[in-house]
């Protein structure tokens, strides 16, 4: 977009989003000296990050890792996230597509990264560094360290955790709050429901980025930048069009992405950088079978399942979060059917596993023979929720879990709202099986289920019970018939979560086609590395590029910089 004949308000830096990359964004800049603005879509700071697990991976050598005895250094972290010799149990390689410069980037700052959020008042829980983030940061050493909650009402609940678990607790809140607290107190302003809905640019495909438009409320408005803009969105997940590029499996009913409804991945950072000539690189890690990328629900009978994050009455969101799940402890008290009322996997199967720190043993950086080490075990009970009907359509369709008033009482589940959204078409029940498939009427179920289909399926299923043996997917011992009615139907459909690849494209590439005479365009994301964990490392690089505090920003202006932000700023 043409950059327009007056701006409503401005700026050294704008920022397009207050999560985990635009806070830290902001932050750095405004302390490098730049007067900064973050403007976001929704009503309140902290994107996925403030919903997430809080567990922060960084490694290099930081403090933490110095305090409990591990031995790290940036080349171990660099040459970790490179290693094209580490594959998954089924094959999938985590690193070998990761790009090079990013790692480095990536690897070089960690430590700086991680003092800085310490330097914002980040508390971490008192423990060694373990290995909870799996493949993301490598094999070498242990390197993940946890946000403690601490005094801030969780955003799933409303409430502050009990006293004694405020320090022990991980969380994404303990990592957002204080670090909007620091910026705020640094001066940064924050325009909140500003969504950007474009970046002006003189002329495409030369000219200095100038701005963006926002949308407030309705009202469009402009806001002017005199260094750069800087995208921290999230990334695009939760736009079916744009991810489809990468995986066309993924059809409008994956509509459970983690981290909504607090807020979404919409692809306008992406999509608005391309608008002025942008590319995007490495995106490979969109859809490695690796991670949690596409993930198995931990909660069934609502829309937003993620296993690692429910919402309750009391959060802001609940009224669009609308249930809170119900969890499912034991996959042996359902069966999980698809559109047509079938099974289709062992429904206690995993989502994709990963080899995490301690897996290899022992574990040879860069050697041929780490890949032979592992045993072939893959776990592909998402490739078989996402296989379809055989129709001849993309995606998997809706996966609903079946099950009967015993199942509800072992798992002590109380399947009435605000548990499970009936009225959103996620959950049903009914006296018969017969009838529940019948019932299943929503708009994900393009075909409907034949009742018959379904009273074959639990027929044949408790058949399987009483033998002992599940003749079509050999689930370990079927243990309970499904018999005693009322009978249950809960949303069990695969959610694309954002953690690994946050699928956040790698945008940062975007600055390659930006020559801007002061102005620059830095998107930061990290889907070239599959470690979205490390967003407010390459915030802060980010940052300090477009601020000029980076030593090497004379050769990132030649576009030959080794870091992950080849600003030109010419
Ligand atoms: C449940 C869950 C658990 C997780 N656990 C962990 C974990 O333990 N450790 C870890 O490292 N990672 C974890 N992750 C991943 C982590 O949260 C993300 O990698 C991280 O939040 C990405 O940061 P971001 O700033 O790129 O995006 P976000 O944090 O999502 O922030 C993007 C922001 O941009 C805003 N925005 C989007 N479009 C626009 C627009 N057009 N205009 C203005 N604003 C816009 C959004 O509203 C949002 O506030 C988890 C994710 C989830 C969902």
């Amino acid at each position: 977009m043409a950059a327009p004949a007056r701006f409503d308000d401005d700026a050294e830096i704008v920022v397009i989003g207050a999560g985990a990359t635009g806070i830290v964004a902001a932050l750095a800049a405004r302390q490098a000296g730049a007067s900064v603005i973050v403007v976001e879509a929704e009503a309140h700071i902290g994107g996925h990050a403030i919903c997430s697990g809080g567990n922060l991976s960084f490694g290099g050598g930081n403090s933490y890792q110095k305090k409990y005895g591990i031995e790290d250094s940036a080349e171990l972290l660099f040459r970790d996230l490179i290693d094209w010799t580490v594959v998954e149990p089924n094959g999938a390689p985590p690193y070998r597509y990761n790009d090079h410069e990013l790692a480095r980037a990536f690897a070089d700052n960690s430590v700086a990264a991680f003092e800085f959020l310490l330097a914002q008042g980040v508390r971490i829980v008192e423990q060694a560094p373990d290995n909870l983030s799996g493949h993301e940061i490598g094999m070498s050493a242990p390197r993940t360290l946890h946000a403690a909650m601490m005094d801030w009402p969780a955003v799933q609940t409303g409430k502050l955790a009990d006293a004694a678990e405020r320090t022990t607790t991980s969380s994404g809140n303990g990592l957002m709050q204080p670090l909007y607290a620091a910026a705020t107190a640094a001066g940064v302003k924050f325009l909140l429901r500003h969504r950007m809905t474009a970046i002006h640019r003189e002329a495409t495909p030369s000219g200095s980025v100038t701005g963006i438009a926002v949308d407030n409320d309705g009202a469009t408005r402009h806001i002017g930048t005199r260094r750069a803009v800087i995208i921290g969105t999230g990334g695009s997940s939760g736009n079916v069009n744009f991810r489809r590029m990468f995986d066309p499996r993924l059809t409008d009913e994956y509509c459970g992405l983690a981290g909504m409804p607090w807020s979404d991945q919409d692809a306008s950072g992406e999509l608005a950088a391309m608008a002025i000539g942008a590319s995007l690189w490495g995106l490979t890690n969109f859809s490695g079978e690796y991670g949690t990328g596409v993930t198995k629900p931990g909660s069934i009978g609502c829309q937003y399942g993620y296993a690692n994050l429910r919402w309750f009455p009391g959060s802001e969101v609940f009224d669009k979060a609308r249930a809170t799940g119900l969890k499912v402890g034991d996959w042996q008290n359902v069966i999980l059917v698809n559109m047509v009322g079938r099974r289709f996997y062992d429904e206690t199967g995993r989502q994709f596993t990963p080899n995490l720190y301690g897996s290899f043993a022992p574990y040879r950086p860069g050697d041929w023979r780490n890949a032979r080490a592992v045993a072939y075990n893959p776990s592909n009970f998402i490739n078989a929720a996402l296989a379809g009907i055989g129709d001849g359509r993309n995606g998997g369709g809706p996966i609903w879990a079946i099950f009967d008033a015993e199942a509800v009482a072992r798992e002590s589940w109380d399947p009435f709202p605000p548990h499970v959204d009936s009225d959103g078409g996620f959950f049903f029940s009914a006296a018969t099986i017969e009838e529940l498939a019948a019932n299943i009427v929503m708009k994900h179920q393009r075909v409907p289920m034949p009742p018959a289909n379904l009273a074959a399926t639990v027929d044949r299923y408790n058949g399987f019970v009483e033998n002992g043996v599940d003749a079509d997917f050999d689930r370990p011992t079927p243990r309970y018939k499904i018999a005693t009615p009322p009978f249950y139907a809960a949303w069990a459909t695969p959610h694309h979560a954002v953690d690994c690849g946050d699928v956040i494209v790698a945008p940062l590439r975007a600055a390659q086609s930006i020559t801007g005479r002061w102005s620059a365009l830095v998107c930061v994301t990290t889907a070239s590395i599959p470690a979205p964990r490390s967003n407010p490392s390459d915030a802060f690089i980010a940052a300090k590029s477009c601020t000029g505090k980076v030593s090497s920003s004379k050769r990132r202006a030649s576009g030959h910089g080794r870091g992950s932000y080849d600003v030109r700023l010419v």
